[in-house]
């Protein structure tokens, strides 16, 4: 199923246009941000709102199909980052 211009226009808006992951300025880049499902459509992720999130093309290609990944520190499974779900300033507060 194909996401309308209409909902592509609320994601980017609604992310003021700053990557939700990176928070890079898609106004910056050369090319417009992609449209990344938080859950993948590949697992039965939904065309929803909640489960849309504006990426740039770098984070939108590592995130690929994965929801979760190895902590570098702990050498733990952790879930990815959430736009939805999680502060920006709390999944990264070590920056
Ligand atoms: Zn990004």
């Amino acid at each position: 199923m194909t996401i309308s211009n209409a909902v592509r226009q609320l994601v980017r808006k609604r992310a003021r246009y700053l990557c939700e992951y990176c928070h890079s300025s898609e106004e910056a880049s050369a090319a417009l941000f992609a449209i990344d499902h938080i859950l993948p459509r590949s697992l039965n992720g939904s065309d929803d709102l909640n489960n849309l999130a504006l990426a740039c093309q770098r984070c939108n290609g590592y995130r690929y199909n994965f929801t979760s990944g190895i902590d570098p520190i702990t050498q733990a499974v952790v879930p990815l980052f959430n736009p939805r779900e999680q502060q920006w300033s709390d999944h990264f507060s070590w920056l």
